[in-house]
């Protein structure tokens, strides 16, 4: 089953307009702005997720692109369409909660049903050939009598989704939808959650705080704060190529340091870089064509170093620091380090002991901010 509805064709050139698109888009209530000046472009059939703390406007800004608030300055478009007056109902989305809210007096069939009391359903096919489809596609067929209270938090949960699905929207807004579930389940469920997608192709926004779940799921992230948005990209960029202190300290564990530059080589790139901290030098690679600026000799460079990067084997950048605790994460333990009063964090096979001299490579490195 591939139910996409609600795309516009591309244009001459072949360019679809954005399925989701915010222009600058701000909500202030009384005394908060939940969502400052975000402008973010969701492409057709792209898994695109919100992440940030607690807080940082992401239900908000879902809640804007459902039609269930308003914004307040800015645009939101649909396929291109301004939608500042289509109430929820008329916006061609379906939306899952975080709260699933499941009818209790109603089966599973019913549930899903419920999704088509504005639409149709797509193709023209009768209800409960739509919605046998939908059990088979969140794999809960021959659930279909059951109540709710008769299934696991993770099968209700599938309920919801499929109910969401059932008028064909052409986008999907997930509000933290797997985060009253255990972990395991929620591993699983993500798994499930990417190939629904993934077979629908429908555009889908996603929104939850927890970073390891934006990693592994999306094909863009979008990390919030304060209600703005720091960074957008693909995952493994996010994670890589950090912009600011915020987004690198967010996603994973990272050391975050801040030296004195003594040295900068001219015309290569990334650009050979000597910064100073608290006496021990290290030769630091920039990337010449990154967020920041070339850095100069005195500049106060700031760089992170992923704990995977610190390994005994570094031959370069060494830095002896001792072990204060570790902890046990199966394949790899985490190691807190005090080197000279600074706090490190290094993540190796081999649990670590003692006093331990550990290196790192100079393209391991990656800088956040020149001042
Ligand atoms: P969480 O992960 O805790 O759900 P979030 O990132 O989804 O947080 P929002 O729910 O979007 O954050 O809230 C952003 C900010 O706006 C918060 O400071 C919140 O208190 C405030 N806020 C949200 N809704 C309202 C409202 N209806 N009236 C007043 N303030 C609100």
């Amino acid at each position: 089953m591939s139910t996409v509805v609600g795309s516009d064709p591309p244009d001459s050139a072949g360019n679809r307009a954005p399925a989701v698109e915010l222009d600058r888009v701000t909500r202030r209530y009384t005394g908060t702005t939940a969502v400052e000046s975000v402008s973010v472009s969701v492409r057709d059939g792209e898994f695109f997720t919100l992440v940030g703390p607690s807080g940082c406007g992401k239900t908000t800004t879902l809640r804007l692109v459902g039609g269930f608030e308003s914004p307040t300055e800015g645009v939101v478009r649909l396929a291109g369409e301004d939608v500042a007056e289509a109430p929820p109902e008329d916006r061609d989305v379906g939306i899952v909660f975080q709260n699933y809210a499941l009818f209790p007096h109603m089966t599973v069939r019913e549930n899903v049903a419920y999704g088509l009391r504005f639409a149709e359903p797509p193709g023209g096919v009768p209800t409960a050939e739509r919605v046998e489809r939908l059990l088979d596609l969140v794999d809960l067929a021959g659930m279909d009598n059951r109540d709710p209270d008769e299934l696991s938090g993770g099968q209700r949960q599938r309920v919801a989704l499929a109910r969401a699905l059932a008028p064909g929207p052409a986008v999907l807004l997930l509000d933290e939808p797997m985060s009253a579930l255990d972990a395991q389940l929620r591993e699983r469920l993500r798994v499930q959650l990417r190939d629904i997608q993934s077979e629908l192709g429908i555009t889908t926004v996603y929104v939850t705080h927890d970073q390891e779940e934006a990693l592994a799921i999306s094909d863009r992230v979008a990390v919030m704060r304060s209600g703005q948005v720091e960074q957008v990209g693909r995952p493994r960029e996010i994670y890589r190529q950090p912009e600011t202190r915020f987004v690198a300290e967010f996603l994973g564990d990272n050391n975050v340091l801040t030296g004195e530059v003594l040295a900068v080589s001219g015309g290569t790139d990334p650009v050979r870089t000597t910064v100073r901290l608290d006496g021990t030098q290290f030769d630091l690679a920039i990337d010449a064509g990154g967020h920041v600026r070339q850095p100069r000799v005195g500049d106060r460079l700031t760089f992170c170093v992923r704990p995977e990067a610190l390994t005994v084997d570094g031959a370069e950048n060494t830095l002896t620091a001792t072990v204060e605790t570790t902890e046990f994460l199966g394949e790899t333990t985490r190691a807190h380090l005090d080197w000279n009063g600074v706090d490190l964090l290094a993540r190796t096979a081999a649990p670590l002991e003692g006093r331990v001299t550990l290196g790192f490579d100079p393209g391991d490195t990656h800088a956040v901010a020149v001042e």
